[in-house]
């Protein structure tokens, strides 16, 4: 019998009323494909391509790209995979892309802004990508990582579809783009909101500065009240809204993001499991009330326990 249930097919996300959430990998070279696609991963939807880069002392060819991207395409013929374009400064120092030292990396020349300020790269990039996908099934989405205005998601998303790439979205990771969801989402294809980055920036704490790791937890109301903003404007627009950051991992989060408009969820692979059973024991409208629950308290961990409350209702 353990036999027979190691061998069925996973089951694609679902909530307890067939309400569809699919669940997406989390991947930083094509490397774990085979492992995302063993545990049931109907997609990427992060894969991060800095591994290209932080090695080098030059940016890779197109061709080198090309071929990297292309192997990631092909092993999800048919499926959904979201490529993020190069995400370097802050944490990621490129020496050919931001040489200027800053004191706050965080808040410098980091993601899109450097890739704008570099743009033969970037342009590289979005044509590597689209050569990669003309020789493949899947369906390539491109976005841009740390973007803060409308303005520059206007401009990446023009400049990837100058490039033949159809579906071009961009990350929710700083509050200014998040309170802007309104006018943001007509303006792109797709949101995918980077929990991790929103967090530090919303909580005012560096993500990777242990002294103040406390700050660095989603479940704040005020990331989650940020989030409702974005989910809300998916639905008004018409337009997919996921998340990638850790947040989708924590299964009973990952209700309460559903439950705030998010319609798909994308993690480390090894996570995939655990939410994929969360997710089918609540219902869209039981998702929405948990979600109410945790976004109407007054702090991270009220939070975290009015919602576990309100799913063990459920
Ligand atoms: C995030 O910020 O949540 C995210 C998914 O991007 P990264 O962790 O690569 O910064
Ligand atoms: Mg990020």
């Amino acid at each position: 019998a353990r036999e027979a249930e190691a061998a069925a097919p996973l089951t694609p996300g679902a909530l307890a009323d067939g309400t569809s959430v699919p669940l997406l990998a989390n991947l930083g070279s094509p490397k774990g494909t085979a492992e995302a696609v063993e545990l049931g991963a109907e997609g990427v939807g992060l894969f991060r391509t800095e591994f290209l880069f932080l090695s080098a002392d030059e940016a890779p060819s197109v061709e080198e790209q090309r071929e990297s991207y292309q192997q990631l395409l092909e092993a999800f013929p048919g499926k959904k995979v979201v490529v993020r374009a190069l995400d370097a400064g802050a944490d990621k120092p490129l020496s050919f892309l931001n040489d200027q030292p800053e004191e706050n990396p965080a808040l410098g020349l980091r993601g899109l802004r450097a890739l704008m300020a570099n743009e033969a790269i970037l342009k590289d990039q979005l044509t590597a990508l689209a050569q990669a996908q003309e020789n493949t099934e899947a369906d390539l989405w491109v976005m841009a990582p740390m973007v803060s205005t409308v303005e520059e998601a206007e401009e990446f998303t023009a400049l990837a579809k100058k490039h033949g790439l159809a579906t071009a979205g961009v990350m929710v990771e700083v509050p200014s783009i998040a309170l802007m969801a309104d006018e943001l989402m007509p303006r792109t294809d797709f949101a995918s909101i980077g929990t991790n980055d929103l967090t530090q920036y919303t909580m005012a704490a560096d993500r990777l500065l242990g002294s103040v790791a406390t700050l660095q937890d989603p479940w704040h109301p005020a990331v989650l009240r940020l989030i409702r903003q974005v989910g809300a404007a998916g639905i008004d627009s018409g337009k997919p809204v996921g998340v990638c950051g850790e947040a989708a991992a924590d299964p009973l989060l990952a209700v309460v993001l559903v439950g705030l408009g998010v319609n798909t969820l994308s993690m480390a692979p090894a996570a995939l499991a655990d939410v994929r059973a969360e997710l089918k024991l609540h219902t869209l409208e039981q998702a929405k009330s948990i979600a109410e629950a945790a976004l109407t308290a007054a702090t991270a961990a009220q939070a975290r326990e009015s919602a576990l409350k309100a799913a063990q209702q459920s």
